[in-house]
């Protein structure tokens, strides 16, 4: 088996075992299978290239709430996904995962959510809602786990993501958008946030005065920062090139920031950090990040490069270390993350784009030009042509 397939896999079987749904429903046009004809951007094939993309959602039902999409940030995984990077995008896709927008409708059983109210959707709209993971709040480890598009829901029917005007989720998956958070910086918390806040919780690397490394200074990377200095912990930002050192230092708030290829700089930094989060999206090697970690230190790899990495076991050894990862987080966590950032006044930096100018963007992403996360400004931008 091709190797992202065994990840997609163990990851998220449901979009695997259910192609035979997907065939079977892919034989009625997406723009008829559904009721509400809703219009978006999408990838037809591997080029990547997004244009107008006329489909359908179902109606809302007794526990859905439908958003009107305001904002929605661009994640990498949205790149890695139009370009078929990982081997199982099923085209067409509509892709985005970062949602901001407003109820505008909201079924009988939902009790969370009224119209009018400001809510986000992220990576995940549905779960068995009955597995032990599920009952823990770790929705994002459930077997039946299905992402916000490139996958089957709950309807059996594929889900469309945030480049479009609307979307009907389960108000289980749909989070409450802190007042003080703005709709367009806010949008890249709903998967850049929880991404990074999930693993530094669970892993414990939230201890005040510890070192962490941020290595990859992209979308998570400058959230990762952000949360970083609002645990107390010490930053150094870990980047394939100098361009970006002023920036994260003067503006993100890093203590220090170390280039890979600059080996005099990386020799000093060895053993003198507790913590690594590796946000890195192409093939890199891990032997000099795992050098930088202190004996019993920890390297959370959440970056998805579509080859595997070498694993190189003396500095794992030697050093008692341990390489982890971590896939998003639970609805309960994304919720908590989004109140402290609130809290703490964390937001993501953006690029605002119309949502005709995606494909530069899309482009500017792919060598890590961007800072440090895109964000369609859906709502002023989005019209049918
Ligand atoms: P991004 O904004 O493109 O940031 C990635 C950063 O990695 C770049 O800014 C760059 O940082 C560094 N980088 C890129 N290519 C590199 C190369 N060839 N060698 C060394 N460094 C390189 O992407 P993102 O949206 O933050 O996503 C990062 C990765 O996480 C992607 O693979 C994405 O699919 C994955 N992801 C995972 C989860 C999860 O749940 N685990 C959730 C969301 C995203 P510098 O310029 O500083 O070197
Ligand atoms: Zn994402």
């Amino acid at each position: 088996m091709h190797h992202s397939l065994e990840i997609i896999t163990l990851h998220k079987p449901q979009s695997l075992t259910q192609t035979k749904t997907e065939t079977e429903t892919m034989a009625k046009s997406p723009e008829t299978e559904h009721p509400n004809k809703v219009f978006g951007w999408g990838a037809r094939d591997k080029s990547g290239v997004l244009s107008p993309f006329h489909f359908s959602r179902r109606d809302n039902g007794e526990n859905d709430v439908t958003v009107k999409i305001l904002f929605c940030g661009v994640c990498h995984t949205d790149l890695h996904t139009i370009k078929n990077d990982w081997g199982y995008t099923y085209y067409p896709v509509v892709p985005g995962h970062e949602i901001v927008g407003i109820a505008t409708k909201v079924g009988k059983n939902v009790t969370k959510f009224k119209e009018g109210d400001r809510v986000g959707v992220g990576v995940i709209t549905g779960s068995c809602q009955s597995c032990e993971s599920c009952d823990q709040d770790l929705e994002n480890y459930c077997p039946q786990m299905s992402f916000t598009y490139n996958a089957i829901g709950s309807d059996g029917t594929k889900n469309y993501g945030g480049y479009s005007e609307n979307i009907v989720v389960d108000q289980r998956f749909v989070l409450r958008f802190p007042e003080n958070l703005p709709s367009d910086s806010g949008a890249p918390l709903l998967c850049a946030g929880i991404t990074v806040y999930s693993p530094m919780k669970y892993y414990g690397m939230t201890e005040a005065g510890k070192h962490l490394g941020v290595a990859g200074l992209g979308g998570l990377g400058h959230v990762a920062v952000k949360i970083g200095k609002a645990f107390g912990l010490k930053v150094t930002v870990i980047s394939s090139s100098s361009k970006k050192e002023e920036e994260a230092i003067n503006h993100l708030g890093a203590d220090s920031f170390l280039v890979t290829t600059d080996p005099q700089k990386m020799k000093a930094a060895i053993g003198t950090m507790d913590y690594i989060i590796d946000t890195i999206s192409a093939v890199h090697a891990l032997y000099p990040l795992l050098g930088l970690l202190k004996v019993n230190g920890k390297l959370i790899a959440l970056g998805l490069p579509e080859k595997p990495l070498e694993l190189p076991m003396f500095p794992l050894v030697l050093g008692r270390k341990m390489v982890g990862g971590s896939d998003v987080g639970g609805l309960k966590e994304t919720q908590e993350m989004l109140d402290f950032c609130a809290k703490h006044n964390i937001t993501a930096d953006i690029e605002l784009i119309k949502m005709d100018e995606i494909n530069s963007a899309m482009e500017r992403l792919a060598k890590s030009d961007v800072r440090y996360r895109f964000v369609i400004d859906v709502a002023n931008s989005l019209s049918p042509p």
